[in-house]
């Protein structure tokens, strides 16, 4: 890796034609993550895009170059010839181009002979880039950045506003620093980035202290519908089109929804489903300790992710989910009800 990045520095010390391209349904981390990039690279004299396969949700359009960002679905062809005319490829945050839907993913693959660089902390990363730094252990593609940052020897060039950026990414994939992939590393870079004048408490204020009036009613039908199995320590919410149009829900209305499910006593395995206008059911999982919330995710609901955080979607009926998922459960009864063991 050393060499690697020797030999990317060196590719980098003249300008080149740069397109950071994040997953669909991008969060604080993956945004965070390209923001911060997008500034430095601009700093050191790169043409750069930002490209996002779908609209940045509401709750993170506060953070700096998402009014810069090139949305995919509604700019397909302006999109694709600045992919197709960059020399570099940064993909952030996902593991294989899938990530990044149909369309965009198929464009990917098309490319021929460009420089991919992936920045990713998700397991089992697909074998496309010309440099991979990838590590599960890391906390977030916003921490990877921060050390690929300094590793490029262009520490000198973080400031407040990059640093605002690389913070809200870590402190939301790692819920404010309280989830498992919490390291001493994480704080130091944390500690690094505050040095840089951030605000801290506004970032958290702007991501958690928020909701609009609509959200916080929606969460309240989300909690009055929560049911627990206490038998599988297995909490789910199940929000159907009706019910997320009767709060005017907007992308982003349900983050962090999944997790009250995690914060019952007994709960070990927490799952949302979401009805969608027209994808199907959108299901995200949250697991305690070590159950892997990413095996029940990839086998039976067409995704991934982390250990204790991932997602998936299916094309059945909400009805059809909610049913395949309970049937699958017992498979899983002895890890999830040991996974604090
Ligand atoms: P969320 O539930 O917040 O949408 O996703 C949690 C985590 O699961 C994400 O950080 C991402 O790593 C992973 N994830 C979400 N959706 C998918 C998916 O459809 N496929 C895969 N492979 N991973 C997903
Ligand atoms: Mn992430």
């Amino acid at each position: 890796m050393p060499q690697r990045i020797k030999e990317l520095r060196n590719l980098l010390n003249s300008p080149k034609k740069i397109s950071l391209i994040i997953h669909r349904n991008p969060d604080g981390d993956a945004i965070g993550a390209a923001s911060a990039l997008y500034s430095v690279f601009n700093k050191m004299g790169h043409q750069t895009h930002l490209i996002s396969p779908n609209e940045i949700p509401e709750y993170l359009q506060w953070l700096p170059n998402t009014d810069k960002t090139l949305i995919f679905d509604s700019n397909k062809e302006e999109s694709i010839r600045l992919i197709q005319d960059s020399d570099i490829i940064f993909t952030l945050d996902f593991n294989d181009f899938s990530r990044t839907g149909n369309e965009l993913e198929e464009v990917l693959h098309s490319l021929k002979n460009k420089t991919f660089v992936l920045i990713d902390h998700h397991l089992e990363p697909s074998d496309y880039a010309n440099y991979m730094f990838s590590d599960h252990h890391r906390s977030s593609t916003s921490e990877m950045v921060y050390e690929f940052i300094v590793e490029l020897g262009k520490k000198d060039l973080l400031d407040k506003v990059i640093a605002k950026s690389l913070y809200t990414g870590i402190m939301t994939d790692t819920g404010s620093f309280k989830f498992p992939n919490t390291t001493s590393t994480t704080m130091r870079i944390a500690a690094d980035l505050m040095d840089l004048g951030i605000n801290h408490n506004k970032i958290q204020i702007k991501i958690y202290d928020s909701f609009s009036y609509d959200k916080l009613r929606l969460l309240g039908e989300a909690l009055n519908k929560l049911v627990f199995l206490p038998e599988y320590k297995t909490a789910y919410i199940a929000l159907t089109k009706k019910e997320l149009h009767k709060y005017h829900y907007q992308k982003g209305d349900t983050e962090g929804f999944v997790n009250y499910g995690l914060s019952l006593k007994d709960s070990n395995f927490a799952v949302i489903f979401l009805e969608n206008d027209n994808e199907g059911v959108r299901i995200s999982f949250r697991s305690k300790g070590k159950f892997p919330a990413n095996e029940f995710a990839k086998k039976y609901f067409n995704g991934g992710g982390h250990l204790n955080a991932a997602g998936g979607r299916t094309n059945l009926s909400m009805e059809g989910a909610i049913t395949l998922f309970k049937e699958k459960l017992p498979e899983f009864k002895e890890q999830i009800l040991a996974a604090n063991d």
